[in-house]
């Protein structure tokens, strides 16, 4: 249960500590008010959100033990380096995982519920960044080009999907291949959220091109990586091929490239966290 309260900037700063022992609710929202930002409840991540619009500073989310800080949230404007709108977006200033991660390094929640404020999207032009007042990298009219803007046969993509989907585009064509992968494969965690396969999937293969183009690999964590997308996008040869005599330095990392390898031979492209590696492996 997660209940919201509305305070004034004033009200939060003349309390010293958060205490709400006697609380119902497992989390509170606390919604500091002022009078220039306007946020609608549905943007707050992990809530039921509703539509209600209101204006605040920032949001901040506690639980109810200790007042600890979990996630916060406040909005900033952006001027679009490319065609000067201002954009007011919801930002993190700070958020919490609790729990283990994805084999492909997909943070647990708080942080998980956070994605949607990776990435922005200029409403006028399209642009699509972490920052929209960052210099575009590509000429201007890479944004109304084929490249840029067509889906294909295959619309499904959520808006989100799509917005990282631009942004691994938008980094590709500046030859930024390690930002692109990293941005396709937020776009496949989108397409894993809508059971999306075909996104899943493209978005991964995508992934994997931008990682060839970065040469020899030889950092084990993006070693790491490779093999989760290999396997995900069901390369199981490919990855037993690659991975069955190379060694790492890092044991983490040895037991997680055992179990991809095992998990190929299955042909199992299910997704999997650290822990259920260490699970399988009696750590
Ligand atoms: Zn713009």
């Amino acid at each position: 249960m997660m209940i919201a309260l509305y305070l004034s900037i004033e009200d939060a700063l003349s309390r010293r500590r958060w205490t709400y022992a006697d609380s119902p609710a497992d989390l509170i929202v606390l919604i500091l008010m002022d009078s220039s930002e306007d946020i609608a409840l549905s943007h707050i991540p992990d809530t039921d959100g509703g539509n209600d619009v209101v204006k605040c500073r920032c949001i901040v989310i506690v639980n109810k033990q200790g007042g600890r800080i979990m996630t916060t949230l406040y909005t900033r404007e952006q001027v679009c380096s490319v065609c000067g709108t201002e954009v007011s977006a919801v930002s993190i200033s700070s958020t919490n995982t609790f729990g283990s991660m994805d084999l492909d390094t997909r943070p647990a929640q708080m942080k998980r519920g956070t994605m949607k404020y990776w990435v922005y999207r200029c409403p006028a032009c399209g642009y699509v960044a972490d920052n929209l007042a960052k210099p575009i990298p590509v000429p201007e009219d890479f944004l109304e080009s084929e490249q840029y803007l067509s889906f294909g046969d295959h619309e499904s993509l959520s808006e989100l999907g799509r917005t990282f989907m631009q942004q691994g585009r938008i980094a590709s064509c500046a030859g930024n291949n390690s930002d692109a992968m990293h941005a396709y494969i937020h776009a496949a965690w989108c397409a894993d959220d809508a059971s999306d396969e075909y996104w899943s999937k493209q978005a991964r293969l995508l992934a994997l091109e931008e990682m060839g183009k970065q040469g020899y690999l030889t950092d084990e964590s993006i070693l790491a990586l490779k093999a989760d997308l290999l396997r995900k996008t069901e390369q199981f040869e490919e990855l037993i091929t690659e991975y069955k005599s190379k060694t790492f330095s890092d044991d983490l990392i040895s037991k997680i490239i055992t179990f991809q390898l095992l998990k190929a031979t299955e042909q199992d492209t299910k997704t999997y966290t650290v822990e259920e590696v260490l699970a399988e492996s009696g750590s």
